[in-house]
Order: structure tokens, then sequence, then C-alpha cells
């Protein structure tokens, strides 16, 4: 399908939330939801654990609906894309893929995107790229910014730590190796840190995958963080359950527990790709655990 092609501009929900960062711009995007096996979200508890989280938090046993958030943050002279959802290649998945027809009936045109920054090369974050007809929209001049640990990763990938259902692993592959390929000419590698914009922080933290990557954004005295995959629903009250699709669970653990230690302590906003839309909200501590309080809708 061709993102031409893609009816419902007016649909009954925008499916986009903005939030004030100082004098930054963050605006929410939902791409959707996408279904994935329940047990992904706990690979390493008992599954009456995890169907008692799965009961506590009205969510089916078997197979749960994922959403999907993407990011785009204006500050100055620049309009950055963070994550580009799934895309519309995958049928399974007809709910997921709605950010190219979501930006525009936010008034974002692709050619106004200056940046694209990706968390992660998984394709529920990179697909949208590969939408027939995206790239031809996309300024000739455009930076596509990915910590280089992630680039260098998918040339090899290692699955041997993940625990995700078959056909997952190969598709993944393809659709990392096929971004890399039709994008390479455009990509910004960069190390541990880099300022795309002026209060807009790219910080390598690994884990989830190699290269994974946050984005810290600081204007006025006002902070949000948007942590990709760092944390999943679960991972607020059980930050220590393993996701199938980390792949390094041990080390994607660590890195989630000091996030949230640090966002509770810093009181800034939390923003995640796979939270509820428009995922918003503040953390909490409770106990060796945290609470995730979304904020208060501005409308
Ligand atoms: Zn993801």
């Amino acid at each position: 399908m061709s993102v031409d092609s893609i009816p419902g501009i007016d649909e009954l929900v925008p499916s986009r939330y903005a939030q004030q960062v100082g004098d930054i711009e963050v605006l929410v995007i939902s791409d959707g939801v996408l279904p994935i096996t329940a047990s992904t979200l706990a690979t390493n508890v008992e599954p009456n654990e995890l169907a008692g989280w799965l009961g506590d938090n009205f969510l089916p046993p078997e197979v749960v609906d994922w959403p999907l958030n993407v990011v785009v943050v204006r500050s100055g002279e620049r309009t950055i894309l963070v994550d580009a959802g799934l895309g519309l290649e995958f049928p399974d998945f007809p709910r997921a893929g709605q950010t190219a027809h979501r930006l525009e009936a936010a008034g974002i045109d692709l050619a106004a995107v200056t940046d694209v920054v990706l968390t992660h090369l998984h394709m529920d974050h990179v697909g949208g790229l590969l939408t027939e007809g995206v790239k031809d929209r996309l300024r000739p001049d455009l930076r596509v910014h990915l910590a280089a640990a992630e680039a260098e990763f998918w040339t090899a990938p290692d699955f041997t730590d993940t625990t995700m259902p078959q056909p997952i692993p190969n598709v993944l592959r393809r659709v990392a190796a096929q971004f890399l390929d039709e994008y390479h000419g455009l990509l910004r590698t960069f190390e541990t840190e880099y300022e795309v914009a002026p209060g807009v922080l790219l910080s390598r933290t690994g884990g989830h995958t190699p290269g994974h990557s946050i984005v810290r954004v600081a204007s006025g005295g006002e902070a949000l963080t948007f942590a990709g995959d760092a944390v999943f629903a679960p991972g607020f009250e059980n930050p220590e359950w393993h996701n199938g699709f980390e792949h390094d669970p041990t080390e994607s653990a660590r890195v989630r527990v000091e996030l949230l230690r640090e966002v509770a302590a810093s009181g800034e906003s939390l923003v995640a790709t796979h939270l509820p839309f428009p995922s918003v909200c503040r953390v909490a501590t409770a106990g060796d655990a945290f609470r995730c309080v979304p904020t208060v809708w501005d409308y």
C-alpha cells in the first residue's frame, strides 16, 4: 500500500497530543496498535505471575494490543521526527502504520522534517520510513540520526537472548537491512550523545539493542524524556521483568531501573513508545518499583 492511498484524514480521534517543554514543542502521535503475544512481556517469571499482571490490568491472557507512539519535536528551525512507526508493509498489523497520514493531519508535511531520530532499528520504529512514497517526500538534505553501535549491530544481529515468536527475528533482520541500504546516504551516526537541536539531546542507553537511544528534551526549566523501548507497561511495577524483544535483557533491566529512578527524582515528563497513548506521565517511586502517573490532558 502506498501512503497516497490512505484514507482517514478526518479521523474521529486526532491521535496527536502536544506538550510544551519550555520553548520546545513535543507532539506525541499514535502510529496505532499492534497485537503481540502476551508471553513476550515477561520471559523470566512464572506464567501465573504474568497472568496476574495481565488480569490486574484488564488485558487478555494470550494476545495484547501494543500501543505504538512516535514523537515530533520542534525546536527553533528544526522539526525532528523521533521514530517512524511500523509502516504499511505488514498486513497482519492493519491497525498500525498510521504515522504518515497522522503527521499530515497534524499539519506536518514530511518535507518539513529536518531530522529523523531513530531510537533503534526494530521494524515498529523504522518501518514507517520504508513505506512506498515516504522517502520521496522527505527532503534530500534530511539528517537521520542513529547510534553508531545500532548501525553496526544490524550488520550481524544477535538474537540469542531474545524470546520472540517466529518469524519476527527474520523480519526484523530484513527490515533493518533494508533501512540501512535505503538510508545510508542520509545517516548521521553518534557514539554516546548528540545534541540534535538546542535542548534536544540523544543519549545512547544500549540494553534493548546495543545502540538503543533515548531523547532528552529540556528548555526553560522543564524537561521530558522519550524513553523509546527502555520501559514497557509492566516495567513500572516490575522493572526486572525481561521483555522478549530485548537483545540484552539483563542490561535492559539495569537501564530501565536507572532511567526510572532518574526521571522519578527529576520530576520530568516521560513518554515511551509502547505505553498507552499519549503516554505522557510522571514517574513515582514505589519501594523498589515505580508508578506511572498520567499527566492531565491540557484541553
Ligand atoms: Zn518497539
